[in-house]
């Protein structure tokens, strides 16, 4: 079966009529399709699919026996979405890395060691919003017990969702014997910004991560009636939040980093009256950890400046946080040549997005191929891959696979 075929098959789940976008939330009937999804993919090609004890999927290409145990190569990426996401954000790495298995095994390749197919749950955050969290509790980054607290928007805690699911949250942790039999894992994903359609290529190579995370700011005020509070009565929470979101873009630009307020609650949320607390969620990102500090105690000093000025209450907490990542860079050389190899010239870029691979390069060597994306636009339904260059990127994989898992 080649890519496109493949594609098509997945590409309804979980996608929303209305929007045109996916909401493929962990655990829920759309991700649980998902994993369906996996499973066959595994079995129509004989891998050998496993989920490990934080709800990742692995799919294993198993190499004959030979003597002493050879670390694996494993590709992959996410099925989970944010709301509203594109259709490339995770899954392409997945499809594409069963595809560059059917290459490989069209033209004859026998490996010499395992090559797994990774889908690392909730990566997103989308449900529970801590990113990375499968390949997190893989490594042992998060806490098992913090994580099965986790909550959802409707209160149901990811050891619910889990169990919910047929799976058993008492498991959740580090997975020492898993990580130890991994040698190397390559993460194809669609890029999520226009470097490389300004490069003309179709397909680039990771050479890092910023370092990014998210605060949450809670501007707590009083709820009043809209109609009949004096405006120098008022203790509205609304105000120092508009401040903040206007001082967050100047900070970031300042620094030549990013800053989001993409989340906000207002409560009670009626139209009529003055908000008694306001929520926001900040992403901020930069090019290194001195420039993203720079953002983020810039706009929570112009948080706290603006709450006083409006009789405001206002808490900042981080709520994650990943340093910056620098991929190995003797596994980069070995993707550019294998890549110059078959006749393909990959660009090196650096990325303000979050990936399981950025969280696994703390413990293992680590890379990732990125795939044009033409308007470089991502996290909407908007986001788009050329076929032509996906094929490219399934080319891509396989050459990296067969070189890595090769003799
Ligand atoms: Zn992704």
């Amino acid at each position: 079966m080649g890519f496109a075929e493949l594609w098509a098959s997945l590409l309804p789940v979980g996608r929303d009529a209305a929007t045109g976008g996916y909401r493929r939330y962990s655990f829920t009937a759309a991700d649980l399709a998902c994993r369906a999804w996996f499973r066959e993919a595994a079995a129509q090609r004989g891998l050998r699919e496993v989920c490990d004890r934080n709800g990742n999927m692995w799919a294993w290409w198993d190499a004959p026996a030979v003597a002493g145990a050879s670390p694996a190569v494993v590709t992959g990426s996410h099925l989970d979405s944010v709301p509203d996401g594109g259709a490339y954000d995770g899954p392409l790495g997945i499809v594409s890395a069963f595809a560059a298995i059917d290459e490989l095994r069209a033209r004859g390749f026998a490996p010499a060691r395992p090559v797994g197919v990774a889908a690392f749950c909730e990566e997103e955050g989308g449900r529970f919003g801590l990113a990375c969290l499968g390949s997190r509790l893989l490594t042992g980054a998060v806490d098992p017990a913090a994580a099965r607290d986790l909550t959802d928007g409707d209160g149901v805690t990811l050891a619910e969702a889990m169990a919910g699911a047929g799976l058993d949250p008492a498991a959740l942790g580090a997975d020492e014997e898993l990580l130890a039999g991994i040698g190397a894992f390559v993460e194809l994903h669609v890029e999520q910004g226009s470097g490389l359609s300004g490069l003309g290529a179709p397909v680039g190579v990771a050479e890092g991560i910023w370092p990014h995370g998210r605060w949450r700011l809670d501007f707590t005020g009083r709820a009043d009636h809209a109609g009949t509070t004096r405006l120098a009565d008022r203790r509205d929470p609304m105000l120092p939040y508009a401040a903040t979101v206007l001082e967050a873009r100047q900070a970031a630009s300042a620094h030549g980093g990013l800053a989001t307020f993409g989340k906000v609650v207002a409560e009670p949320g009626a139209a009529n009256a003055i908000s008694s607390a306001v929520r926001a969620w900040l992403d901020a990102r930069a090019p290194d950890q001195g420039a993203l500090d720079h953002v983020v105690s810039q706009v929570e000093a112009a948080a706290r400046r603006a709450a006083g000025a409006h009789g405001v209450e206002v808490s900042v907490r981080r709520e994650s946080f990943t340093p910056p990542v620098v991929f190995d860079p003797a596994l980069r050389g070995r993707l550019i040549s294998a890549l110059a190899a078959a006749g393909m010239a990959a660009p090196v870029l650096a990325t303000g997005a979050g990936h399981d691979a950025g969280v696994l390069a703390a413990r293992l060597p680590a890379a990732m191929l990125f795939v044009r994306n033409p308007a470089g636009v991502s996290h909407s339904p908007a986001e788009r891959a050329e076929p032509a260059d996906c094929e490219t990127g399934v080319a891509a994989l396989a050459a990296v696979i067969g070189e890595l898992a090769g003799r």
